[in-house]
């Protein structure tokens, strides 16, 4: 279970790292989960910064917008050190699309708890084929929180951990909502896989 780390600085004579990832298929809600930690820090009057990879330009470049349209200001970066050298004196750093990084994040995340950083990351579980999405295991396996959200299967109704992929597109990469994925149930998504 995901426990809220006490928030507010008074409470917080000496800093301790942290890292919680939240995971799940698409339209599971793990931005909107993201948004509401950090929000929450924030109104703790925590100082927070959140970055997202540049490849991710569906939407606003400067936001995190998630598909209920809550949104929060990010910062595009090219490369996972970037984060490193842009996080400052932040307290809480977030983190939205984190598999669309490569391996380096695993280390930067490890950085930035060590300087007593709360790292907060959302991410894609799953590619469209079910297989793990690097580098998203090896972040469930540093965190101290591992929280898997879960959305509904567009064909029958249950829980849906995969992202189905409607077009026949092999790249691994796919930018582009709705009109390209359906969440699905283990059932619904490998009766249909390819
Ligand atoms: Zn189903």
């Amino acid at each position: 279970m995901f426990i809220e780390p006490s928030l507010g600085r008074k409470r917080q004579p000496e800093k301790r790292g942290q890292i919680e990832m939240i995971c799940g298929s698409m339209f599971s809600g793990k931005t909107e989960e993201l948004i509401r930690r950090l929000n929450r820090a924030k109104i703790a009057r925590l100082k927070v910064e959140i970055f997202k990879p540049s490849i991710d330009k569906r939407y606003h470049e400067d936001e995190v917008v998630s598909h209920n349209e809550s949104r929060i200001r990010s910062t595009p970066v090219d490369f996972a050190e970037d984060i490193l050298l842009l996080s400052g004196d932040s307290d809480v750093i977030g983190i939205d699309e984190v598999q669309f990084f490569d391996n380096q994040i695993v280390s930067v995340v490890n950085k930035l708890a060590a300087q007593g950083k709360r790292v907060v990351m959302a991410g894609l579980d799953m590619d469209f084929k079910g297989k793990p999405f690097e580098p998203v295991p090896q972040l469930m396996a540093i965190a101290e929180y591992v929280t898997k959200v879960h959305a509904i299967c567009m064909k029958c109704g249950d829980l849906a951990s995969f992202s189905f992929r409607l077009s026949k597109a092999e790249e691994k990469v796919l930018l582009g909502e709705k009109e390209s994925y359906e969440a699905r149930c283990r059932k619904c998504f490998y009766e249909d896989l390819q």
